[in-house]
Parts: C-alpha cells; sequence; structure tokens
C-alpha cells in the first residue's frame, strides 16, 4: 500500500477519533480542521440527520477537507524523490493524473461521498465524477510509483 494512502487514512480516521472526543470526552478544541464553537450541538443535530458516521463525514467535509488536502500535499512533497515520481506519473498514460492537487483533491474526498457537500459540489460536476471514476484505476497504476510502507510482523 503507498503510504501517501495511509496518510491519508490515518487523518481521515484520526479526525473521527477528534470528533467522538468532542462528542463525548473531555477533548480540547485545536486550532484546526472540525470547528470549535458548540461542536456537541452541532454534531448531535447532524447526528440526529444522517447517524453517527455520516454526521462525522458531513462535518469532515464541510470543515476538514482543506485541511486535508495542505497536509497531504506538504506529505507528497516529502518524498525524496518527489520529481521521478511525477515523471513516473506523467508517462503513466493516465492523462491529468499528475496533477497533484487533484490527486490529494480525490485522496481526500474519497470515503466522503455519501456527503451533502459531495453531493452538491463534486457529484454534480461530471467532467469532476468522470475523473474520479478514474481514480480507482489510478491508485492501482500508482502503486508501481508511490512509496510504500510494509507491515512487518515479527
Ligand atoms: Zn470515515
Amino acid at each position: 500500500m503507498p503510504d501517501i494512502y495511509i496518510a491519508k487514512t490515518l487523518l481521515h480516521e484520526a479526525f473521527h477519533a477528534y470528533m467522538f472526543g468532542l462528542r463525548y470526552g473531555n477533548v480540547q478544541p485545536l486550532q484546526v480542521g472540525t470547528p470549535i464553537e458548540d461542536f456537541g450541538t452541532l454534531f448531535k443535530k447532524c447526528e440526529a440527520i444522517y447517524g453517527y458516521d455520516q454526521a462525522g463525514h458531513n462535518i469532515m467535509a464541510d470543515k476538514d477537507i482543506n485541511f486535508m488536502k495542505t497536509e497531504l500535499i506538504k506529505y507528497f512533497h516529502s518524498y525524496s524523490n518527489y520529481n521521478s515520481i511525477i515523471n513516473n506519473l506523467n508517462n503513466s498514460g493516465n492523462a491529468g493524473w499528475s496533477d497533484e492537487n487533484q490527486f490529494v483533491d480525490m485522496l481526500a474526498w474519497s470515503g466522503l461521498q455519501e456527503t451533502n457537500s459531495w453531493k452538491e459540489t463534486k457529484g454534480k460536476d461530471s467532467l469532476y465524477m468522470k475523473q474520479f471514476n478514474y481514480f480507482n484505476l489510478f491508485k492501482t497504476i500508482s502503486k508501481k510509483y508511490l512509496p510504500k510502507t510494509k507491515c512487518i510482523i515479527k
């Protein structure tokens, strides 16, 4: 698994955990991402409409997506062989997929397709949807070029 996908998943799940802490625990709000004003009330309202999981996803899509994209771009740029990755992606025959902003946008949005924000913006954009539908294919192709992390159990 390319480690940028693991980074994306960790960011996504960290926001779930953070929201859980804000909603049910004594977690103090950070000055990033998810709203800090009366989060409990906001979450309960969303939960009543969408259920627990989708409440979190809707808040993530509305409040945290730009933070996630910014952090994923930083991660992408941290690769020491960044230029070679871009060259390999350029030569992979998948036009457009060497655009790092588009790449992290789709990475950040994956898992949030049931949200209102997705349905009202990305989901209505036929070009974006066409490109997003290539995303799974791209994920498979890009596995060849992106650095990987192996889980080693001794
Ligand atoms: Zn989730």
